[in-house]
């Protein structure tokens, strides 16, 4: 008899590492409380467009193919994966644009029509970027982050200066680059990790590498591709999914738990993996005494941001967009602090819009498009329809003053998402939206650990335990965790 295991969520973590176990020989069953998988990335549809709920942007395209080569195949086996160029476009005032293109000597040109003898800093940062990239991506975060142990190998003890862990990424950018829009540019991708670049380590401008170098992609019919492979992968390897199941409890017999319990039903297995989000499923489902951590410590982490969200359709073509688009007309400093230092509502929010629509025919009907509008706020906000509707406002103003164009009286669909829909929707701890941040003090050993220390054969995994948040660091997780349960069971 195969060793059972019940993995709780079905997000990336949650198929990623059951596929992995299955794949490994256990008999593997995930239970998911929403009626469709993916997690924070599902998808909907509605009056013909198809809205992806959650990421957009797909980056490390090699941290996917990694994962689909381990169960034979490639990623053009399972989805079309285009490059876009221009990645993006950044909007920095009225008739102030940039597009970021995917040719590097023409980013390196664009740098230098910006700033002079930025062009050439901007190869010198990358190229450390890249050293980080390598040992971080391919090696640093498929550790399961229990001791320190772990990172005692020659090439992280001899590269760990140029790691460049003890650093802010925000001080390495300022010694490279003086221009304002470059900074920004070059800060925008650690807003992914959750932090405030002041707080996050310069070993991060790997997600620079990851955004300039290897590229920004787009799966053709959506981001939920990547749902639909990992789904279609789990299943081959003889995974059981049980959609509509939610988890309210455990049951426990000497210092392990025995069966996961939803409303009369019960599930038996060997070990089971938590693959919602942390802080539900140790506070609210695990006994007090089995707890790994308290309410207080919870309370005293920094949590990734959360988002006010708007799926809309609109009746018409637009111009002047790309498929992404960063709004930073406004202060990204005060934004920041009104995310971190004092959480509220945001005066003057940065906002991106996602409009796959113009590079992906299939999202929406003929001569419409599909917009993804997202705000970053700072997570535990109270909630209400006409806070959402405020922004909506605001943001719809500015999108339509800087893109020069009427769009709101086109709007044909529209459909607000935030803090409580998080909550109801997934569990999300205040309400985020990307997990924990990814700050020097939550980084590898210090995020909460993948393992229960007092229940044997319970494991976490998940943008809120290592290696942290976005889609190929949840990919990751499940496959760290996946090769530690396997060990917590041949024991
Ligand atoms: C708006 C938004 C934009 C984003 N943009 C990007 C992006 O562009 N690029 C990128 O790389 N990343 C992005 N991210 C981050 C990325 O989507 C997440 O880090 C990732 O999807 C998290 O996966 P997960 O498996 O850890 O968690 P989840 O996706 O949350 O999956 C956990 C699952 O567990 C289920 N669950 C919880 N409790 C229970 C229970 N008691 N019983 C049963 N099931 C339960 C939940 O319903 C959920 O399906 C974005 C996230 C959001 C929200």
């Amino acid at each position: 008899m195969n060793k059972k295991v019940i993995v709780i969520g079905a997000g990336f973590a949650g198929l990623s590492s059951a596929a992995c176990l299955a794949k490994d020989g256990y008999d593997v069953t995930i239970l998911e409380k929403n009626e469709s998988v993916g997690g924070r990335a599902r998808q909907f549809k509605a009056a013909g467009f198809t809205f992806d709920m959650g990421p957009s942007w797909y980056w490390m395209p090699d941290v996917f193919e990694n994962f689909y080569n381990k169960f034979g195949y490639t990623t053009s086996d399972l989805y079309d994966l285009q490059r876009l160029d221009p990645a993006y476009k950044v909007h920095f005032g009225e008739n102030d644009h940039v597009d970021i293109p995917a040719n590097f000597d023409e980013l390196v040109d664009l740098f230098e029509s910006i700033e002079q003898g930025s062009g050439q800093n901007l190869k010198k940062f990358l190229d450390q970027a890249e050293y980080k990239y390598q040992v971080g991506i391919n090696d640093l975060v498929y550790k399961p982050s229990k001791s320190l142990t772990e990172f005692f190998d020659w090439r992280i003890v001899s590269g760990v200066f140029k790691m460049d862990l003890f650093k802010s990424i925000s001080s390495e950018i300022r010694k490279l680059f003086k221009n304002p829009k470059l900074i920004e540019l070059l800060e925008f991708p650690v807003l992914f990790l959750g932090a405030k670049p002041q707080n996050t380590p310069a070993l991060y401008s790997l997600m620079n590498y990851a955004d300039l170098k290897l590229g920004t992609w787009y799966p053709k019919g959506g981001m939920h591709k990547i749902v639909e492979a990992m789904e279609k992968i789990a299943r081959e390897q003889g995974v059981k999914i049980e959609t509509g199941v939610e988890i309210d409890r455990f049951e426990y017999n000497n210092g392990t738990i025995t069966s996961a319990i939803s409303g009369s039903d019960r599930y038996d297995a060997d070990a089971f993996v938590g693959a919602g989000d942390y802080h539900h499923i140790e506070q609210k489902l695990v006994d007090k005494k089995y707890r790994n951590y308290s309410e207080d410590y919870w309370d005293k982490r920094t949590m990734a941001p959360s988002s006010l969200l708007f799926y809309i359709g609109v009746d018409k073509k637009l111009k002047n967009l790309n498929h992404h688009n960063l709004f930073f007309d406004e202060d990204f400093t005060v934004h920041a602090q009104e995310i971190y230092d004092d959480p509220k509502w945001p005066s003057k929010p940065l906002f991106y819009v996602c409009a796959p629509s113009i590079t992906d025919e299939t999202v929406a009907p003929k001569g419409k498009e599909n917009l993804f509008i997202l705000i970053p706020t700072a997570p535990d906000l109270e909630d209400t329809e006409e806070m959402r509707e405020r922004y909506y406002k605001i943001v719809m103003d500015r999108l339509e003053k800087l893109t020069k164009q009427k769009i709101d009286e086109s709007v044909v669909y529209k459909k607000s998402y935030a803090h409580k829909d998080f909550k109801n929707d997934y569990h999300a701890f205040k309400g985020n939206a990307y997990g924990l941040a990814n700050t020097l003090k939550q980084t590898a050993i210090l995020k909460p650990s993948m393992h229960s220390k007092k229940l044997k054969n319970l494991l976490f995994t998940g943008q809120l335990t290592v290696p942290g948040p976005g889609v190929p660091p949840s990919l990751i997780s499940g496959q760290v965790v996946a090769k530690e349960v396997a060990k917590s069971l041949k024991q």
